[in-house]
């Protein structure tokens, strides 16, 4: 895996970004502070600018000026300007997009169900939508568990005599997510996947294999046409579609099975809404998580995308946190939450990541900063949020084609695949 850089947590990229972020904030005089420091902050870059552009000895200054202030710099040949923009960027453009998926993602994107109308069941109706009714008649349930199967499955596992019971209901449950077929146009997975780039990461608590089929199909088109990486998958809550060799530490696709034993691949266990989930015993989902902790570490922007964050999950979110408070930048992350919910509620579940202001809610996936600014979500947030020169928004065109979304995001591509990341300011407005 290709560790994210670090970010210099000193010089005047972060100085500025820390004052230009708590514009909005504190009283008049502060505002106006702010505003003064950050011109100073703009006119000192365009000095700079100026002083390279005009100087036969400008690389000899620019390397000199730029170390001291923590900046990188890459290619000499490249012109002012766009050297700028990599100067600013050098080190984050490797700062990961984290995204967290929960059963209201592929709700979302799955709304009529997979390419055979199988529903994809939330928790609280996943006892009539898997159809597990019948397992259950002989016990005496609430209302209350009946309509929330994460505290029916938690009240389940503590009396040992519901052992061969649950060991049916797991059954089914595994068998219906495995029989869950992609459909043919283009879903939200698919649209996730082709926003991201490789230093991104999704992180979901899905039992569902949608996205990993969504990954298996975006990622070969990606990785034949245009040599590009898809961003890394990680499956928090095991995966009906992923199986494992012990023996080789290889995982894959469940089907394939092993390539150096050339033997069948182990099921990777699913892990049901107990309180106390077992995180590390199995190898894969060990190593799952010690991977999404790394990318909270050094992200830079949190997409969490239907994930209710219930009380069964309270490990999942402490192991969450430890990677987040570690993270250098934690003061200037942004939090993005997309889920139907109230914006209070999202705010008090989340508030353990929320610093401060800097966080948004949204009902829908396309008002998403991934569908506005596909491929450069973490640079059009850097540059509006820290450089005061917010990029004209490039959503993804309103299609279900897969050909379609690909030949619009060819430039993008392109760019990447030359290593020529153009920024698209908001000049004409
Ligand atoms: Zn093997």
């Amino acid at each position: 895996m290709k560790k994210p850089n670090a970010v210099p947590s000193k010089g005047n990229m972060w100085i500025s970004g820390c004052i230009i972020r708590g514009i909005s904030k504190g009283s008049w005089f502060s505002r106006k502070m702010n505003l003064y420091i950050a011109f100073l902050y703009q006119f000192q870059t365009q000095f700079l600018t100026l002083i390279f552009e005009t100087f036969p000895c400008r690389i000899l200054m620019k390397n000199k000026v730029l170390k001291k202030s923590g900046f990188i710099e890459h290619d000499p040949q490249i012109n002012i300007k766009f050297m700028r923009m990599k100067n600013y960027y050098g080190k984050f453009f490797e700062i990961p997009h984290v995204v967290l998926l929960g059963a209201g993602a592929s709700k979302a994107s799955f709304p009529k169900g997979d390419k055979n109308g199988k529903i994809l069941p939330l928790m609280k109706d996943i006892i009539t939508t898997i159809g597990l009714s019948d397992l259950l008649k002989e016990l005496p349930i609430t209302d209350e568990e009946y309509n929330d199967f994460e505290l029916l499955y938690s009240n389940l596992s503590k009396r040992a005599s519901n052992k061969e019971l649950m060991r049916k209901i797991e059954e089914r449950i595994y068998n219906y997510f495995s029989d869950l077929e992609i459909p043919y146009e283009a879903t939200i997975y698919d649209k996730l996947i082709l926003s991201l780039r490789e230093k991104d990461i999704i992180a979901t608590f899905n039992w569902d294999p949608l996205l990993l089929l969504a990954y298996r199909r975006c990622g070969e088109l990606l990785e034949k046409t245009f040599a590009l990486k898809p961003p890394v998958l990680s499956f928090l809550h095991g995966n009906v579609g992923i199986g494992i060799c012990r023996k080789h530490k290889k995982a894959g696709l469940i089907q394939k099975g092993c390539k150096e034993c050339e033997k069948a691949f182990e099921p990777v266990p699913l892990l049901y809404p107990i309180i106390c989930k077992n995180y590390s015993d199995n190898p894969f989902i060990k190593d799952e998580w010690i991977r999404l902790q790394h990318y909270l570490e050094n992200t830079y922007f949190l997409t969490i995308f239907g994930y209710g964050a219930p009380t069964t999950d309270i490990d999942a979110m402490s192991l969450m946190h430890e990677g987040w408070k570690k993270n250098p930048r934690i003061e200037l992350v942004e939090v993005e939450i997309i889920d139907v919910k109230d914006e209070s509620k999202l705010k008090e579940n989340w508030d353990k990541f929320i610093i401060s202001h800097h966080y948004r809610t949204l009902k829908i996936f396309e008002r998403s900063y991934i569908y506005r600014h596909p491929r450069r979500s973490i640079e059009a947030f850097f540059d509006c949020f820290m450089q005061c020169e917010p990029w004209r928004e490039n959503p993804l065109p309103k299609t279900n084609d897969l050909n379609e979304l690909i030949d619009w995001l060819h430039p993008l591509f392109e760019q990447e695949a030359n290593n020529n990341f153009i920024p698209n300011w908001n000049i004409e407005n």
